[in-house]
């Protein structure tokens, strides 16, 4: 058993934190403060090759494993979250279906633009009444008789659909009373209208809006994969997205833990750093320990993922405890902090904030129990065990 990264892994790492701390942490604190989308750092992420890590080559991918894609976003997430889940969004739930499900005809349209990062994809799943129970979709798509469809309805919370670079979101529609289907929906179609974006507690500086469709016409070429198999493939896209949302637990979580540590050594009271008393001491030794976990849990899901193994299971329970432990450690490196925790003064500030969305968004906690739930066969036994 090889526990170690491999040198690509290291050198990804490396080239995404030296980015992070370069490019992001000078600006990011009043990026976040004016909720301005990052658009010169996305640029700048793209130049590097990180819009498009786990694609294939040929549609100008990195080529890389779920695991250096993981990284990435865990690098990013360590330093903010807006821009991680600006990557991970357009990464694992934007551009994959179209990867995995898109004719050749679709990728070629779409493939180079978003693996390079000229252009971000969204992925319009949850509705206004349709958010767990995200089969309850009312959107819907009609047949017309040239085959080209009309769609209407409405998306709530989509990230990455409203920037100035957005070019087009995977929407699940129903086209048949038990029907549910993907189509790729251009942005600038007749028809569909990125909404405002919504205020929100934290992730100030991504982009999430309400998306509104009204007689929008798209063409039979927007239908992706199968007819009817849009709720099959939805459940595939969270499963991958679950791991790197776990990275981006992961990622805020070991940040807040690095901002506590060096606080706490700089802090004196009572004559002495506050990382002399054993309170402190404790909170930073429990951090750790959890930070560690959820390193295994999450890059074991993406391993697991890499070999083509099962990895729903895995993926889930990496979402559900780095979501939790981003919060945990959140809240206690902001505790650490004392006052200048609760004013903008230092990021923790920030990471409090960002960090509850991690056990709403990409399916809640109580989601991720039932899909753990219902991998421990409790249905085949009759439930006595
Ligand atoms: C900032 C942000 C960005 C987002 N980005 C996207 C995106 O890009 N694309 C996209 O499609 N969606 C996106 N989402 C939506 C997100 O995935 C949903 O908010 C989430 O799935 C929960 O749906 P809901 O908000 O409607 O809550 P609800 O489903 O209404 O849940 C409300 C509460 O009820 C609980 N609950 C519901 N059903 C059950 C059950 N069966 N058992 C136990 N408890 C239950 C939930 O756990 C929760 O606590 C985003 C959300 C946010 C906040």
């Amino acid at each position: 058993m090889d526990l170690d990264l491999s040198d690509e892994h290291v050198a990804i790492r490396e080239t995404v934190r030296d980015f992070a701390e370069r490019e992001i942490a000078p600006v990011i604190g009043e990026l976040d403060r004016e909720k301005r989308f990052p658009l010169d750092i996305v640029r700048g992420l793209a130049e590097l090759g990180l819009m498009g890590v786990p694609f294939p080559t040929e549609w100008g991918g990195a080529g890389a494993d779920t695991l250096a894609y993981a990284l990435v976003v865990e690098e990013l997430a360590r330093i903010d979250s807006s821009v991680a889940i600006t990557v991970a969004a357009h990464t694992s739930l934007g551009t994959a279906p179209i990867q995995l499900w898109g004719t050749d005809v679709q990728k070629e349209r779409w493939l180079p633009d978003l693996c390079s990062g000229r252009l971000l994809a969204a992925f319009g799943l949850t509705e206004p009444e349709a958010g767990s129970d995200a089969g309850a979709t009312r959107t819907r798509a009609v047949e017309q008789p040239d085959g080209a469809w009309v769609v209407d309805g409405e998306k709530m919370f989509i990230t990455n659909a409203g920037t100035p670079i957005s070019g087009c979101v995977t929407i699940t529609a129903r086209t048949g009373e038990d029907e549910i289907s993907n189509l790729i929906v251009a942005n600038g179609t007749e028809g569909y209208t990125p909404g405002e974006p919504l205020r929100k507690l934290g992730w100030h500086a991504s982009d999430t809006r309400p998306l509104h469709f009204a007689a929008c016409r798209v063409g039979a070429d927007a239908l992706l994969g199968p007819r009817g198999a849009g709720y099959r493939q939805f459940l595939q896209i969270l499963d991958g997205g679950r791991i790197s949302v776990a990275a981006l637990g992961l990622g805020l979580a070991q940040g807040a833990y690095e901002q506590a540590l060096r606080y706490a050594g700089e802090r004196r009271q009572f004559g002495r750093p506050i990382s002399r008393f054993q309170a402190t001491r404790f909170k930073l030794a429990d951090m750790a320990v959890e930070i560690a976990a959820g390193r295994h849990l999450t890059y074991h899901a993406a391993w697991l993922k890499d070999r083509g193994r099962p990895y729903a299971q895995e993926a889930a329970m990496a979402k559900l405890y780095t979501g939790e432990l981003a919060r945990r450690v959140a809240n206690e490196a902001l505790q650490i902090h004392g006052g200048y925790g609760y004013i903008e003064e230092f990021p923790i500030a920030r990471f409090y904030r960002d960090a509850k969305v991690l056990e709403i968004g990409e399916g809640t906690n109580e989601i991720q129990r039932l899909v753990i739930a219902r991998g421990l066969g409790l249905d085949a036994t009759g439930g006595d065990r």
